[in-house]
């Protein structure tokens, strides 16, 4: 067994760190946007890491998408700005149901420009009052002679008012379905949502009697929630990257304050309760990309049956996130809540990971019913 990452994740692991070196110096500005920061936007498509969300036949980089290698990534990328992690993640998560479920038509039409970072993609499941209970949305296709008729609305959608097109979750008869909805299409409008703790491309989406041919429909009518679940396998685990590289961060500031600032005549890393939370946060910052890194794996050769692992993974490394980044505040004193200085941001933006992706009790609904089907 070996607990490292090998050759071809550390390359890539490098690409990532050497784009984030690059972003930094704008990570602050583009992390208060909640539109698109072109300079960060621009960066991504020259390093080429969004090719990491599609398979080579489309132009990606590796046979079929790899969860370790987002992981990875995204642990990288958090650590210096959640604008740049946003924006990666979301060209995986906004066109896996292509992947999965799409015509070839429609793989040819829009992966190439997913991985070229040509075309921004969302995913539109929630809204207004239908979160975490997926089947209660309202937002409906229906088909006609013609083709499908779309009506209702999403909200909290990332990359709303960006994306080139929308997939999106609807009922349909007694079942649900996803339709790929180009973003240009009469009867589509966005408007963006309220800023948030931590700002975010966010806004909501309004189909208005949206007209589409039949071969919108990613697979076939009733594959919505199959799609939506072969999203989540591929995708959950990596917001668990970006939480233990989130984390990673705020221990690095924290341990820069703490082994300089001195304090009763020592530095404060040196005083007894400081150091205990040093020790407690490197020991739960391991442990949680240790179990990130196996379910990435699990992930890579069987993500629908292993969703459990990647839901434990993300519940783990979210609150273990929280948990620390709140330690290293308090580490750092006064100067850790400075606004927009590292830590501070680091604390904003480590609480909505608690919540997105399925929030730390609909996961552990999740982890227990599992649980309860292998050993009862
Ligand atoms: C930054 C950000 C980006 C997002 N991007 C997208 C996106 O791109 N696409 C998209 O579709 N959505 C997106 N969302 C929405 C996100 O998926 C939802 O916020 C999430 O599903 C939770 O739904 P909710 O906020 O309505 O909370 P609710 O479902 O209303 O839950 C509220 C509270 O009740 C708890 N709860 C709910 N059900 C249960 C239960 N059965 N048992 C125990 N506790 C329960 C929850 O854990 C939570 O604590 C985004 C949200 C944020 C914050």
């Amino acid at each position: 067994m070996n607990f490292n990452l090998d050759e071809k994740y550390l390359t890539i692991q490098a690409r990532a760190l050497e784009l984030a070196r690059e972003i930094e110096p704008m990570a602050v500005e583009a992390d208060a946007s909640n539109v698109v920061h072109q300079g960060v936007l621009e960066a991504l498509k020259a390093s080429g890491l969004s090719r990491l969300m599609v398979a080579a036949e489309y132009g990606g980089t590796y046979e079929t998408i790899d969860p370790l290698a987002i992981c990875v990534v995204r642990e990288a990328m958090m650590a210096t700005s959640s604008h740049l992690d946003s924006l990666f993640a979301l060209q995986g998560i906004g066109s896996y149901a292509i992947t999965v479920a799409g015509s070839q038509q429609q793989r040819e039409q829009w992966l190439p420009k997913v991985a070229a970072t040509e075309a921004l993609g969302a995913l539109a499941l929630t809204e207004d009052n239908s979160g975490s209970d997926l089947k209660s949305v309202s937002t409906e296709v229906k088909e006609t002679a013609d083709g499908l008729v779309l009506n209702g609305s999403k909200a909290y959608i990332s990359n709303a008012g960006a994306a080139a097109y929308y997939i999106v979750f609807a009922k349909e008869d007694s079942g649900f379905s996803t339709v790929l909805v180009p973003a240009d299409s009469d009867g589509v409008s966005t408007k963006q949502t309220t800023e948030l703790i931590a700002p975010h491309v966010l806004g909501d989406v309004y189909f208005d009697n949206v007209q589409l041919p039949h071969s919108a429909r990613l697979g076939v009518a009733g594959d919505g929630l199959q799609n939506a679940l072969a999203t989540l396998g591929v995708f959950r685990v990596s917001v668990a990257g970006a939480a233990v590289g989130l984390a990673q961060a705020a221990l690095d500031e924290a341990v820069r304050h703490t082994s300089t600032r001195v304090q009763f005549g020592r530095p404060l890393a040196r005083l007894g309760p400081v150091a205990q939370m040093l020790a407690d946060s490197w020991t739960e910052i391991e442990m949680a990309r240790l179990i990130t890194y196996r379910a990435a794996s699990m992930a890579c050769a069987d993500p629908s049956s292993t969703l459990h692992h990647s839901s434990m993974a993300k519940l783990a490394a979210s609150e273990m996130a929280s948990r620390v980044v709140d330690r290293c505040v308090q580490m750092m004193g006064r100067y850790g809540l400075e606004h927009q200085s590292k830590i501070e941001r680091l604390y904003r933006q480590a609480r909505p990971m608690r919540i997105y992706e399925g929030s730390s009790e609909v996961l552990r609904l999740g982890i227990a019913k599992q649980l309860v089907l292998e050993k009862a």
